[in-house]
C-alpha cells in the first residue's frame, strides 16, 4: 500500500467579498464597477498574497493564484448573490493543517481605494473628506448610512476571525482533482482525508500512473500473476512486485510461483536471487513453472489488488532508479542526458568516442584475425587437395607398375607352362596356340597348373635320380627307340605323357 504523504499544498476556493446590493458590517458597499475594474489586481502585476489577521508583516501561507467574478449565485439561505472568488493556493504545512480541519475558514479582503462615497449625501470622501454622515448609523427611513467604494485595489486577503463580510470564507477544497463544498468537507473529514492523501501520493508518481495505464498495453507474458497482475517487463517493476510479495500475506504457493516468475523474467535485468537463496531452494526460479493458479490463488490475488490496485507497481523510488540511467547493452552506465551539464556531457562524448574507436580497432582485429584465419584454411585446403592430386598419381602410377607386373607375370607364367608342356615339340604354331589358350586364364589359375606341372616333373626326378636333366634328355631323344633303349626311362615318360595327357585333359573340360 501507498504510504500516507505530507501534503505540500492545497488549492481553496474563496468567496473572498461580495458587492453592490450587499452592505457589509463595516457599512462598505462595493460597487459593481469598483469590483469590475479592481478584481484583476488580485493577480496582477503579482499575485497577492494570503497572510493571516492582515499582517502585514508576517510570511504569506500562500498566495491568489485565480479571480473571477460570480453573479446571481443562488443560494438556500439570505447569502448575497454577487461575490468575488478567489482561489488560493496555501502553501504553508501549518495553515494546511489549520485549513483542513476546519481552524482557517473566514476571510477578509485588504485594500485601498481611491474614491469613496458617502451614501447618504453622495459626497466623494477621498477628494472632500468626511461628511457628517456617519457610517453604520440609520437615516430617517431607517436605511444604514454606508459608504460605497467606487473604485478598489487589493492588498491581499486574510484569514481573520471576526470577518466584515460574513458570508466571505472558504467556498470549496480540491482533493485530488475534484472540488468539494468546504462544509461537506468538514462533514466528511476523516474519510476524505484519507483520500486525499492517497489521491495526492497518486498525483505525485506520474509513472507509476503511466503504468497503470500501460499495463493493459502490455502483453499477457510481461506479467507474472494473474489477471495481469505483477508486471515484469522492466528492472523497477520486477523489484516492485518481489518487495510486494515479501511484505504480502499471500500464500506460501502464490508467493512462490510469483518469486520464481519475476527471477527468471528479472534475469535479463541483473535480478537474482542468492547463492544461498538457491542453495536453501534449488528450485527457486521454477517453482509452479507450468502450473496453472488455482481458483483460490485467482481469488486471493483479485480481492487483494481490489484494496490495492497498484501495489504491485512501483514507486517513486523505484522509477527513479530506471529513469535516472540507462543501461546500454555493454554495461556503460549512461545518464540522463537532459539532466547533465555542459561539461558532463564533453566528458561523456569523449568516453563515447573512445569506446567507439576501441570498438572499432577490435572490430579491425577481429576481422584481420578472421581473413588470416581464412587465407590460412584455404592454403591448407589448397595443400591437401594437391597432395591428394599427388597421393593420386602415386596410386595410379602402382596401379600400372602392377598391370604391368600383373602381365609381366602371366606372360612368364604361360611362358613356363607352355615350355613345360612342350617338351616333345617345338612346332611354333602350336605354341601360339597354346599361349594364346593360356592368356585367356588368370593369374591364379596359371599359378596352380605351373606349380602342378612342377610337381610332377620334380617327383620324376626324385624317383628317377639317375635322369640328371629330364628336359635335356626330352629335348635331345625325341624318338621312341631312344626311349626303348632305356627300360628305366621309359616308365617315366610313360609317366610324363600321362601328366601331360592328364594337364590337357584337364584343361579342355
Ligand atoms: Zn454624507
Amino acid at each position: 500500500m501507498t504510504k500516507p504523504k505530507q501534503i505540500d499544498s492545497i488549492d481553496i476556493k474563496l468567496k473572498a467579498t461580495h458587492f453592490e446590493p450587499f452592505i457589509n458590517k463595516n457599512a462598505v458597499k462595493y460597487t459593481e464597477n469598483a469590483i469590475t475594474k479592481g478584481a484583476k489586481s488580485w493577480t496582477k502585476p503579482y499575485n497577492k498574497p494570503q497572510l493571516v489577521g492582515h499582517d502585514k508583516t508576517s510570511s504569506p501561507i500562500g498566495r491568489i493564484i485565480k479571480y473571477e467574478i460570480v453573479k446571481n449565485q443562488k443560494s438556500t439561505y439570505d447569502e448575497p448573490a454577487n461575490y468575488v472568488r478567489l482561489t488560493a493556493r496555501i502553501t504553508d504545512k501549518d495553515s494546511i493543517e489549520k485549513v483542513l480541519d476546519g481552524r482557517f475558514n473566514t476571510v477578509s479582503v485588504g485594500s485601498k481605494s481611491s474614491r469613496v462615497v458617502c451614501s447618504e449625501c453622495s459626497q466623494v470622501i477621498t477628494e472632500d473628506g468626511l461628511c457628517d454622515h456617519k457610517k453604520g448609523s440609520y437615516n430617517e427611513k431607517g436605511d444604514m448610512i454606508h459608504w460605497i467604494i467606487d473604485q478598489i485595489e487589493y492588498t491581499e486577503d486574510s484569514f481573520v476571525n471576526e470577518p466584515a463580510d460574513e458570508f466571505a470564507g472558504i467556498e470549496e477544497v480540491q482533493i485530488g482533482s475534484k472540488w468539494i463544498p468546504y462544509q461537506d468537507f468538514l462533514d466528511n473529514r476523516t474519510t476524505l482525508l484519507k483520500e486525499i492523501t492517497m489521491e495526492d501520493s497518486v498525483t505525485t508518481q506520474t509513472d507509476a500512473k503511466l503504468s497503470t495505464e500501460a499495463r493493459n498495453k502490455l502483453s499477457e507474458s510481461a506479467f507474472c500473476g494473474p489477471g495481469r497482475s505483477f508486471p515484469a517487463h522492466d528492472k523497477a517493476h520486477v523489484t516492485a512486485g518481489l518487495r510486494l510479495l515479501n511484505r504480502s500475506n499471500f500464500s506460501d504457493a502464490t508467493k512462490a510461483k510469483i518469486k520464481a516468475c519475476l527471477y527468471r523474467k528479472g534475469k535479463r535485468y541483473g535480478i537474482a536471487p542468492s547463492a544461498d537463496e538457491l542453495q536453501e531452494n534449488p528450485d527457486l526460479l521454477i517453482v509452479g513453472v507450468d502450473d496453472a493458479w488455482t481458483e483460490e490463488q485467482r481469488v486471493e490475488l483479485e480481492t487483494f489488488f481490489k484494496d490495492n490496485p497498484d501495489a504491485d507497481l512501483p514507486d517513486e523510488t523505484d522509477t527513479t532508479e530506471t529513469t535516472d540511467t540507462t543501461k546500454t547493452d555493454s554495461g556503460v552506465v549512461i545518464p540522463n542526458l537532459k539532466d547533465m551539464k555542459k561539461d558532463e556531457l564533453l566528458v561523456l562524448a569523449t568516453k563515447l568516442q573512445k569506446d567507439l574507436e576501441d570498438a572499432k580497432t577490435a572490430h579491425t582485429t577481429e576481422v584481420t584475425t578472421k581473413d588470416a584465419t581464412i587465407a590460412d584454411l584455404t592454403k591448407k585446403l589448397e595443400d591437401s587437395v594437391i597432395v591428394g592430386q599427388q597421393k593420386e598419381e602415386e596410386i595410379n602410377k602402382f596401379l600400372d607398375e602392377h598391370a604391368v607386373l600383373s602381365k609381366k607375370l602371366r606372360d612368364s607364367l604361360i611362358s613356363n607352362i607352355v615350355d613345360l608342356k612342350m617338351t616333345d615339340n617345338i612346332n611354333e604354331a602350336e605354341r601360339t596356340s597354346l599361349v594364346e589358350k593360356y592368356s585367356k586364364r588368370s593369374v591364379e589359375s596359371l599359378s596352380d597348373t605351373l606349380q602342378d606341372l612342377r610337381t610332377q616333373v620334380s617327383s620324376n626326378t626324385q624317383t628317377n635320380s639317375d635322369v640328371k636333366v629330364p628336359n635335356t634328355t626330352l629335348q635331345t631323344d625325341d624318338n621312341n627307340s631312344a626311349a626303348k633303349e632305356q627300360n628305366i626311362n621309359d616308365e617315366k615318360l610313360d609317366d610324363k605323357f600321362k601328366l601331360f595327357d592328364r594337364d590337357r585333359n584337364s584343361t579342355e573340360e
